[in-house]
């Protein structure tokens, strides 16, 4: 058999893991109740309490990936009947719904057209409306369209009606600003194969401590594997066996946040604003256009329009990965065959990876 090319990852996740965080999944584990492994894992929430811009206590990297991070925070909160509102403005608001709804929620959708942000106005109409609402909900940095959420007035919007505001942060944390204390974000969950630059496999999750007390108060029990209180013991002391943690992502999400302290939060931010401005000079001058209004066009995934020449866009992605190793995304839903996402995330995020990238895609489509 041939050996496969080494992947250059550049499309919505995952994206490339450095030499040293390989290097460490690649340790022997150790057990789930080994005092160096808690050393680990507060080494780790410390990090992620950095990464998120929160004190919150409950920081945890939860087992899972980022699916199992939106499953867990909306099912601590959520009680059948409750009324919750959710934000869409792509393929991943959608999903946000459908858990809500599988939990016996009430939802109220607010919708944005893909590739726009969503208005708070027609959020505030929707509050007005609706009575009580427990939660409100929407995605920082929609990774089907590459566009980034304002957050600030929603935010102000859920407090204001005395409802707990959750943001999934998955393709935002570590390559951009999470403020998660200074906007009000009652609760988050990310994942670690994006900005952070570890493998997938751990969601990082945040809850303040007005979650955690409707946590406290809900009558209904919560799924076993996700209760946060359970997760608490395991965490915290007692250190109660709760479930085998996968030591070795949790030793390469420790080396991958060490790396985020040793660039500094800000400057990976500015290396992923840099890159990613790059890429769309870059594509511009092969006449590819870039999708969403350049003021909410994320640092951290860009989309692009498929050019009208290209019949099948599906034979382009195709290319780059057998010719040159390099990997992008098509579109996702309603989105598929009209655009190319691609991320520039956490180790992936180099000017080398772009203009390999603008090199090969010359190539491809001539
Ligand atoms: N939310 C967003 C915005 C995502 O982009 C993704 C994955 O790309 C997820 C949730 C789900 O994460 P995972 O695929 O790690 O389960």
């Amino acid at each position: 058999m041939q050996t496969p090319l080494p992947r250059v990852l550049l499309g919505p996740g995952p994206s490339s893991i450095s030499p040293k965080v390989q290097e460490a999944l690649s340790r022997a584990p150790i057990g789930y109740l080994d005092p160096e492994l808690f050393e680990i894992t507060d080494r780790i929430r410390a990090r992620l309490r950095t990464v998120f811009g929160t004190q919150n206590a409950f920081t945890i990297p939860l087992t899972g990936t980022g699916m199992a991070g939106m499953e867990c925070c909306f099912a601590n909160v959520i009680e059948p009947a409750d009324k919750v509102l959710v934000g869409i403005h792509g393929f991943f608001g959608h999903r946000m719904a459908e858990i809500t709804r599988r939990l016996g929620a009430e939802v109220i959708t607010v919708e944005a057209e893909w590739g726009e942000v969503l208005e708070p106005a027609a959020i505030a109409k929707a509050l007005d409306a609706a009575g009580k609402v427990k939660l409100v909900a929407c995605v920082h940095a929609e990774t089907s369209t590459g566009i980034c959420q304002p957050l600030e007035e929603i935010a102000k919007l859920a407090r204001e009606h005395g409802a707990l505001f959750l943001v999934d942060t998955v393709t935002s944390l570590g390559g951009m600003p999470v403020e998660v204390d200074r906007l009000g974000i009652d609760i988050s969950y990310s994942a670690t194969q994006k900005c952070i630059g570890a493998p997938s496999g751990i969601s990082p999750i945040t809850v303040s401590e007005r979650a955690w007390a409707v946590r406290q108060q809900r009558r209904a029990p919560v799924e076993w594997y996700f209760d946060w209180v359970l997760l608490k013991d395991y965490y915290d002391a007692p250190h109660t066996y709760h479930h085998t943690v996968p030591a070795n992502l949790l030793y390469a999400l420790d080396a991958a946040l060490e790396e985020i302290e040793e660039e500094g939060l800000e400057d990976r931010w500015r290396r992923h604003v840099a890159v990613s401005t790059l890429l769309r000079e870059q594509l511009k001058e092969l006449g590819i256009k870039a999708f969403g209004r350049a003021e909410h066009r994320l640092p951290t995934l860009n989309a692009f329009y498929v050019p009208d020449a290209v019949d099948n866009e599906a034979n382009v992605r195709a290319r780059l990965l057998q010719d040159y190793g390099i990997e992008i995304g098509g579109g996702l839903g309603k989105l598929k065959g009209k655009i190319w996402r691609i991320g520039t995330m956490g180790s992936s995020a180099t000017p080398r990876n772009v203009l390999l990238l603008s090199a090969a895609l010359r190539t491809v489509l001539n």
